[in-house]
């Protein structure tokens, strides 16, 4: 039986990526911060730990262990990313968990080791004109990022292919593009734009408005949790380090996507746009290498999984408001 360790296994995509495993019959060992909050708690073992602590990184790392998935992250949506307020805790506690995880990987022998990065670290200069954003793998120099989230993610991906050049570790580094579903962060101020959307449509009176960050013209694309983790394990199986982007390229406007929501919510809504953070003005996935190194791409439409997401969001907030009354 394989043992896999999943950092950051109380989030989203860790929690996800844990079921995944224990259906592929791991034995799988979690590590965060917290619980998962939304019963996405399946791992064998479960360490409540901080992995910026070298001493718990040495403890939870064993060197029978195959494989390490490294998603522990200092990081939230445009409200948390992007307003400049979390820089300094977003570089420094998301290093320090990259720093750990990697050195101790190399001195117990783990040689196997999966990163989260991030299309926040793609250049802002590529992605201004919200039609034709260019997010190619070889795009990404000179650097340019419109965050110190993606200045971080850059960084992170720079040491694992380091330790890949160095040590011969066969790390596996893939960048995210906008991972949504069900069993997220939804509401507090971390949650991303999905989430946000689908809450407020929830929320929202019949006949009444949504508030969308923006002008709503800033494009990007969204992808289902399950094909990310799909994406994952089929890197992790592959003999191909990357960095490659996971994403799909169903590229839509922002108020598009809003849209989108209000359709499936079957309410009458209205989209006010309202000034917020709201990062670079265009994002897409380039899925070139992606499919022609792992022959991974979308198994469904958008609408699909946003619809899972949206049933899930509107039960969270009839049980809370449930609770309230
Ligand atoms: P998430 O916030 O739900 O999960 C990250 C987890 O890391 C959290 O549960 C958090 O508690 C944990 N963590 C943070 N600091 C820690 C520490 N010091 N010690 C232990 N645990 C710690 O986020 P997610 O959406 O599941 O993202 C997972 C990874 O994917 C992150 O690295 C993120 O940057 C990356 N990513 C996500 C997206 C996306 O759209 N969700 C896009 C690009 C990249």
């Amino acid at each position: 039986m394989k043992k896999a360790l999943v950092c950051g296994a109380g989030g989203f995509i860790g929690g996800h990526l844990v079921n995944r495993l224990k259906e592929e019959g791991y034995y799988v060992v979690g590590i965060d911060l917290k619980e998962n909050e939304y019963g996405n708690g399946n791992a064998d073992e479960f360490v409540l730990g901080d992995l910026r602590d070298p001493s718990v990184v040495r403890d939870v790392i064993k060197s029978d262990m195959d494989e390490i998935y490294q998603l522990a992250a200092d990081m939230g949506g445009a409200g948390y990313v992007f307003t400049g307020d979390n820089d300094s805790a977003i570089m420094h506690n998301s290093a320090l968990c990259n720093l750990n995880v990697l050195e101790e990987a190399r001195i117990k022998g783990v040689n196997k080791v999966f990163y989260s990065s991030s299309a926040c670290m793609y250049p802002e200069y590529n992605q201004l004109d919200p039609e034709n954003p260019k997010c190619s793998e070889d795009s990404a120099y000179p650097a340019a990022p419109d965050s110190e989230y993606g200045w971080e993610k850059l960084f992170s991906e720079r040491l694992y292919l380091a330790y890949n050049r160095n040590y011969g570790m066969e790390v596996r580094v893939a960048r995210f593009h906008n991972i949504f579903g069900p069993q997220g962060t939804w509401e507090g101020g971390r949650e991303k734009a999905p989430a946000a959307l689908c809450r407020k449509a929830s929320e929202a009176e019949d006949g009444g408005e949504i508030e969308v960050w923006g002008d709503g013209e800033q494009t990007r694309s969204f992808l289902i949790v399950d094909e990310c983790v799909d994406g994952i394990r089929r890197l992790m199986e592959s003999d191909f380090v990357g960095p490659v982007n996971l994403g799909s390229e169903e590229m839509l406007s922002i108020n598009g996507f809003a849209e989108m929501i209000i359709k499936i919510s079957g309410k009458d809504l209205r989209i006010k746009n309202i000034p917020g953070p709201e990062g670079v003005r265009g994002r897409n996935s380039d899925n070139d290498l992606i499919g022609e190194k792992l022959n991974w791409k979308p198994s469904e439409p958008l609408i699909n999984g946003l619809e899972r997401t949206y049933n899930w969001i509107n039960e969270q907030v009839r049980q809370r408001d449930a609770v309230k009354d």
